[in-house]
């Protein structure tokens, strides 16, 4: 072993210096091209792995191994067997699951303390959709035809899904849409996010450990305008579930018209916080906060519009500042950390661009605003929790998803008005209010144009809740039983048995 081996293999047993190469048809194969990429870990700048990157080439031969399992072993597992082994896929995760955790914390700089505490609610989105395998039906339907015709639906697997995810959360990335993907019976190729490709590689692993066939599941990490475009315009290619940016979701529209293969956009937010002034402020204090920084912002429902009602503005906005001021900002690998540094390079420049913005447009900066690049964090992309105050509506800080740990906070009076100007945005992920009187809750709750509303909590997901968009957040539901049907045909049946 080389020095940089023994180096990356101490920082993760999984990373034994040794090339990521592509997962196809449960094998680890080369790249046609031979050209790879970097893995860094984004809080210290080390390579964690070279990567094989994808080619069109490479896609095809993923697709070509999903469409064989799909036709061959896979269509034999009945709902129970498909039950099993994403159960045992589930007990194979939970066995590795620090190990995964540490992964997704060097891949994309995550806090080990949030990557950790989210096991339960992964691991059960995925127990959730293994039960779900054998509740799968279509219905006996009454008709009104002559004579006697039995009529009835079946649910049928869509078929091959092409899967192509963000970088923000790469284990839940890949579980969320496993999970009904494998339920139903399809087969998938993933194309995981350049900037975070490693978890998606290690799960796919565990999956042929867990007896799922070879070709079921296939990783072919690499880049969005090569990989994720000719995954996206793939002829052989049932649907593409998609996670990432409204632009790449407008070219997946585009590229699915040659087959017109079906589409599900998980894509971006800038989601209205309602914080009323009659709220518990003890509760609503952190809850805003964290509504906004959690992740470093990284997080597509991610409250970034706060909106105080004037009452209690000057004093809300004083308190966020300083709850955001004690965060402790670091690498992600101390248990201590709170705020992880930004992905990339290029999600830093992102980020401190707005910082600049903002106060261009005339914002004035309550805490943040700044690159920490002191001692050990000279080397990541570490920005500071950072709150605007005096936004106007109509600022790009206020209409902009920016993807960083920024919330901007508008002053309100009066609830129509709150409501009518929380669905200004073109997005429609998210959207909150926190506040002890029920009827705004309610109000609010039917009047913001969003998928999802949190009445005194934010971003709490649960298997059986779907989470979507509205508007350029997107269409198509993840979790729930609305998950299964994305990737699912209904088929009608008709026989004469007059
Ligand atoms: P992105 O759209 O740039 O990339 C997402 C994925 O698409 C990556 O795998 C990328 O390689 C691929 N891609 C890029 N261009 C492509 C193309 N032309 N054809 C096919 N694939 C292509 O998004 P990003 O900036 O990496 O991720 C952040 C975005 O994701 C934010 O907008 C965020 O809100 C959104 N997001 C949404 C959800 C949700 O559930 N709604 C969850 C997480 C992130």
């Amino acid at each position: 072993m080389s020095a940089a081996e023994q180096m990356i293999s101490r920082v993760h047993p999984w990373l034994d210096g040794k090339l990521k190469k592509l997962f196809i048809n449960g094998e680890w194969v080369e790249g046609s091209t031979g050209r790879t990429f970097e893995s860094r870990n984004p809080a210290t700048g080390e390579l964690l792995a070279d990567v094989v990157e994808g080619s069109a080439e490479d896609i095809d031969r993923a697709v070509r191994a999903a469409r064989a399992a799909f036709n061959g072993p896979w269509s034999k597992f009945k709902p129970y067997d498909r039950q099993e082994v994403l159960l045992r896929l589930c007990d194979l995760m939970d066995k590795h699951y620090d190990e995964l955790s540490l992964l997704e914390t060097l891949d994309m700089g995550g806090p080990i303390s949030r990557t950790r505490s989210r096991k339960t609610s992964i691991i059960g989105m995925l127990r959730y959709y293994a039960g779900m395998a054998t509740a799968l039906h279509g219905e006996v339907v009454e008709n009104s035809q002559p004579g006697h015709i039995f009529t009835y639906t079946s649910k049928e697997p869509v078929g091959v899904v092409g899967a192509i995810t963000a970088w923000n959360g790469p284990i839940n990335a890949v579980i969320w849409k496993l999970g009904p993907i494998l339920a139903t019976g399809c087969t998938a190729v993933f194309k995981p996010a350049e900037q975070a490709p490693l978890c998606a590689l290690r799960i796919a692993e565990l999956s042929v450990e867990a007896g799922i066939p070879p070709g079921v599941f296939n990783v072919v990490s690499g880049f969005g305008e090569t990989a994720g475009a000719a995954l996206s315009a793939h002829q052989d290619v049932d649907k593409i579930a998609f996670t990432g940016s409204h632009i790449t979701g407008q070219h997946l529209i585009r590229a699915s018209a040659g087959n017109i293969k079906r589409l599900s956009l998980e894509l971006g937010g800038k989601s209205a916080n309602i914080v009323f002034a009659d709220a518990d402020l003890d509760l609503a204090v952190p809850g805003s906060a964290m509504a906004a920084f959690s992740n470093t912002g990284q997080v597509c429902g991610a409250g970034t519009r706060l909106f105080v009602e004037r009452k209690v503005h000057d004093q809300f906005v004083e308190k966020v500042a300083a709850y955001g001021k004690g965060l402790k900002v670091g690498n992600g690998q101390d248990p201590k950390t709170q705020i992880g540094p930004l992905v990339s390079q290029q999600q830093l420049e992102r980020v401190t661009g707005y910082f600049a913005i903002g106060q261009n447009e005339g914002a004035s900066v309550a805490s943040g605003a700044e690159r920490i690049s002191e001692g050990d964090l000279s080397k990541g992309y570490f920005v500071s929790p950072t709150v605007f105050a005096n936004v106007k509506d109509e600022m790009r800080i206020a209409q902009e998803e920016i993807f960083g740990p920024v919330v901007s906070v508008l002053p309100f009076d009066d609830i129509d008005e709150v409501i009518a100007r929380g669905n200004t945005s073109q997005y429609g992920l998210g959207g909150g209010v926190w506040t002890q009187n029920l009827k705004k809750a309610h109000r609010i709750a039917k009047g913001l144009r969003s998928g999802s509303v949190w009445v005194n909590c934010w971003m709490t997901r649960d298997p059986a809740m779907p989470f979507g968009g509205y508007k350029m957040s997107g269409y198509g539901r993840e979790s729930g039983i609305q998950h299964l049907e994305e990737f699912l045909n209904v088929k009608s049946v008709w026989m004469n048995v007059t």
